[in-house]
């Protein structure tokens, strides 16, 4: 894939980069090595200093880095600036409770036969980020911000089509006061990214992104002994009980489905709901989807952008196609939106069963598969028959059916009466082929650090 930006609400291509020769790839490594041996030597107070001013400039020009997001990626300016601005809350997050999630854990010295025993966290060099287009500031602050507050260096493989804002990251830690190096860009395609991580100088790998890169990835970090963190798709459940307020549902399944044009990792995707409330949900749901504006994603009234590219229409259509082709019903949407740009309006499809395409893969665009189930027990193995565990919503005011929910969804995150998101403060992560590790709150933190064992005698 050549790194460019193209406009997806136009098709236009408004910048190509070249990428990165081999040679310069590993004058890069060196001097992430080199930043490394030097990053040592600064203070958590220094670089939270630092990592505030990156907030700073991430709040302070919020307006003009939405802009390049939307025309690099398609989302509209509104969620956009929201990203720019969530970005800045989770730096300030990182900057302001790293020394607690760094601070030595003293361990029970008398039980280990030790006079002092204690736990301490360690950076441990040069860690790689392959990172996906959907959310192109997010994702890679998620990583970026514990890990260089925990004194590692990044190295950014981002995705072939936000070349803009990957340049921007590492513009912005510069900017931010950082350490030359202590964060770069590297503009490669995916096919340099296995000698990246076998390169001795690399200490581990993370990457967002699609279950076969994931597989890539996690496989080179194995055959290298190097820690690895994978966050892949999902195929995010919606479970409506009987006891929910189904107006309330109704609306935040439609939002979590459109978020970001539809091509979000947990938005819901599958809507499970019980018969008894099954007719009012459907009406509102589908009326919910109808109402939201497809339209040029620059416009602040806008709800729902082009999806990021061609590709990703034409996967959707064939997605669609196949299940109607097979029985499916379309309740509203389900064709494309003609003209330039890559439009494809909410979706609703009833009658998705085993065997279509859509039952079975993640839908990276605003459509929704709507299901009825007769109970708890039914709706659960509905939710579970996924290969995919990231996320799951579950809509009910009985406190057995949330307990039921929290302990036998199988996902790496429940919400209940809510939409899921991720906040700094909480792990987030997914279960099965959604991936493996947690990014966010202290465990982001510590997944990569050496987390050293100090056994001390008398
Ligand atoms: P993708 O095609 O897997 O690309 C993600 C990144 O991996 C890009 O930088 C891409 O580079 C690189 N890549 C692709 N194939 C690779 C390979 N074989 N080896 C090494 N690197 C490779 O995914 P996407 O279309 O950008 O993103 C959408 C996917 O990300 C969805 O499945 C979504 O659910 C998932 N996602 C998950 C989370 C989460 O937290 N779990 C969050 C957001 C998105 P190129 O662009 O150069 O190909």
């Amino acid at each position: 894939m050549s790194i460019a930006t193209t406009n997806p609400a136009t098709g236009a291509v408004e910048a190509t980069f070249e990428a990165l020769s081999g040679t310069e790839i590993d004058a890069r490594l060196e001097r992430a090595r080199e930043a490394f041996a030097r990053q040592g030597s600064t203070t958590i107070e220094e670089r939270a200093g630092w990592m505030e001013a990156a907030a700073g400039i991430l709040d302070g020009e919020a307006d003009q880095i939405a802009a390049m997001l939307t025309t690099e990626m398609g989302k509209t300016i509104k969620a956009a600036r929201a990203e720019a601005r969530k970005c800045a809350g989770a730096c300030r997050f990182y900057a302001r409770n790293a020394a607690r999630f760094l601070a030595d854990r003293p361990a029970d010295a008398q039980a280990v036969g030790a006079e002092r025993a204690w736990i301490r966290y360690r950076p441990i060099g040069p860690v790689l980020a392959v990172m996906p287009w959907n959310f192109p500031l997010w994702q890679v602050i998620r990583f970026a911000a514990p890990a260089l507050m925990a004194g590692n260096v990044g190295l950014l493989k981002h995705a072939s089509n936000v070349p803009r804002t990957a340049l921007f990251l590492e513009e912005l830690f510069r900017r931010a006061g950082f350490p030359p190096d202590a964060f770069q860009t590297l503009l490669v395609g995916s096919g340099q990214v296995e000698r990246i991580i076998r390169d001795p100088r690399v200490k581990g790998a993370t990457l967002t992104g699609s279950e076969p890169a994931g597989r890539s990835v996690g496989a080179t970090a194995g055959a290298e002994i190097k820690p690895s963190v994978l966050e892949l798709g999902g195929s995010d459940a919606f479970v409506v009980m009987p006891s929910a307020d189904i107006t309330r549902a109704a609306d935040v399944a439609a939002t979590s489905r459109c978020l970001n044009n539809g091509q979000s990792c947990i938005s819901a995707k599958r809507f499970i709901v019980h018969t008894d409330v099954y007719e009012e949900f459907e009406r509102r749901f589908v009326d919910n989807m109808r109402a939201r504006r497809v339209g040029d994603p620059m416009d602040e009234s806008t709800d729902i952008g082009p999806l990021a590219s061609e590709q990703g229409r034409s996967t959707i259509e064939e997605q669609v196609a196949d299940a109607v082709g097979s029985g499916a019903t379309v309740l509203c949407g389900g064709q494309r939106i003609e003209g330039p740009g890559w439009f494809y309006p909410p979706t609703v499809i009833t009658g998705v069963t085993p065997g279509m395409r859509m039952y079975h893969e993640e839908v990276f665009g605003p459509v929704a598969s709507l299901f009825r189930v007769d109970g708890i027990d039914q709706a659960i193995d509905l939710a579970n028959d996924t290969t995919f565990g990231l996320g799951a919503n579950a809509w009910t005011r009985d406190a057995d059916e949330q307990e039921r929910f929290a302990d036998d969804l199988d996902a790496g995150q429940v919400f209940i009466n809510g939409m899921v998101t991720s906040f700094p403060d909480l792990p987030f992560g997914g279960t099965k082929h959604s991936g493996y590790g947690r990014e966010l709150a202290d465990l982001g933190m510590h997944a990569f650090c050496n987390i050293k064992t100090i056994w001390a005698g008398a």
